[in-house]
């Protein structure tokens, strides 16, 4: 099939993912694959999961949709799961762009400044001010005027510390820069970025769409580091596919986003906030724990048996978040289509990367067995 009724914003591999189950996906031609994108980090508990099911099925036969004239336990539920331990507080929408509008918007207003410091080969959305945040020229091409206010400044260096000031209203980085080619913050310079934006009065936005809900061991990836965000964005995972998106906020911004300033129709719904309530539930202290347990097994697998592999530069990662980086040589598109055809679906990233997203409920057994799918592909590459 050639898709010729929607527009070609994407690049489609030639087949359609007709079903899905645990963290296997068949095609429409009856392949079926060992799943190594949760759909680009949203299905981490899998496919088909029978108590997402019946929670959204319940939800289904009661309402779909009012509208945010109403109070909602729902909401309530979800947000106190997200927040509460951080001492934060929800706004509800629909994907992480709309998310960083959201922290752009209230950053901003509470502040009363209108900088923001953004970073190179950061990844926010598509949407005008998180565009604007974007740190990658290639996708921002044609689409200007941008929104003004925004620099950017080297990621995980120390000189970006001289960019915040108190003209800044916020600072905005990933913990783990995922469309950017799975760069891990260094702890030392994220807890400087901290530092010095809540000197200069800045707020400090931790963009978790693509690293939070479990990814890295933790609910947030900023826990691993110790961090103290004002503002936090989620997406992705939220609902395990339902879309949705939050952004979260410390108490103390309530003042700033009172009634008439912000929101969106469908905001909150209660098919996506019923979902999201049965994830937060899953994402447990046992479950985050196995989550690190095979992040660590992982991490072994690809230190012993990838990282000498001819075809790859340097490996990198946190959690279930995993970078190859492949020499230049090496054509990562044509890897992930090689995986393809011995049935593991795989990312590329920015900078030649092959990225491992898989779901967070794929036992050991299975990740062994797609890095083995992996390092035997890799290694019967011929390098330039
Ligand atoms: N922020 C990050 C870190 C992301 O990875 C993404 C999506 N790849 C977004 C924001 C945008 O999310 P969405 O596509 O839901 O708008």
């Amino acid at each position: 099939m050639m898709m010729q009724h929607v527009f070609p914003t994407y690049n489609r591999f030639p087949f359609e993912i007709v079903s899905g189950n645990g963290f296997k996906l068949t095609d429409n031609k009856g392949m079926t694959y060992l799943d190594f994108t949760s759909g680009i980090g949203v299905c981490g508990l899998g496919y088909n999961v029978s108590k997402l099911n019946e929670a959204v099925e319940k939800q289904l036969g009661k309402v779909w949709h009012t509208s945010n004239l109403y109070e909602s336990s729902l909401q309530e539920s979800v947000a106190k799961k997200l927040g509460e331990a951080h001492g934060m507080i929800a706004s509800f929408c629909n994907s992480g762009t709309e998310a960083n509008e959201a922290a752009f918007k209230l950053a901003r207003r509470a502040t009363g400044k209108s900088e923001v410091l953004a970073f190179d080969h950061s990844f926010h959305g598509r949407t005008y001010g998180s565009l604007s945040l974007t740190g990658n020229d290639g996708i921002k091409e044609g689409f200007g005027p941008l929104v003004p206010g925004v620099s950017f400044a080297k990621y995980n260096d120390f000189a970006a510390l001289d960019e915040i000031n108190d003209q800044k209203a916020a600072v905005i980085l990933e913990v783990v820069q995922g469309e950017g080619g799975v760069v891990v913050g260094d702890a030392s310079w994220l807890k400087a970025v901290e530092e010095k934006a809540h000197e200069a009065g800045a707020l400090l936005i931790i963009d978790e769409v693509q690293t939070g809900m479990g990814r890295t061991g933790k609910l947030f990836a900023f826990e691993n580091f110790e961090l103290n965000p004002d503002i936090v964005t989620v997406a992705k995972g939220l609902a395990n596919g339902i879309p949705v998106g939050a952004m979260l906020g410390k108490k103390e911004l309530a003042k700033f986003f009172g009634p008439g300033t912000h929101g969106s129709t469908f905001a909150g719904n209660p098919l996506a906030m019923a979902a999201a309530d049965v994830v937060l539930d899953e994402l447990n202290t046992e479950f985050l724990k196995g989550v690190s347990e095979k992040s660590d097994f992982i991490k072994f697998l690809l230190e012993q048996k990838v990282k000498n592999i001819d075809a790859i530069e340097s490996i990198s990662g946190f959690g279930l978040m995993i970078g190859i980086h492949l020499k230049e040589t090496v054509d990562v598109s044509k890897v992930v289509s090689m995986l393809q055809d011995k049935g593991l679906l795989t990312l590329s990233a920015r900078d030649n990367t092959l990225r491992l997203l898989p779901p967070l409920i794929m036992p050991a057994s299975e990740l062994m067995a797609g890095i083995e799918i992996i390092t035997e592909t890799l290694e019967n590459i011929l390098v330039a």
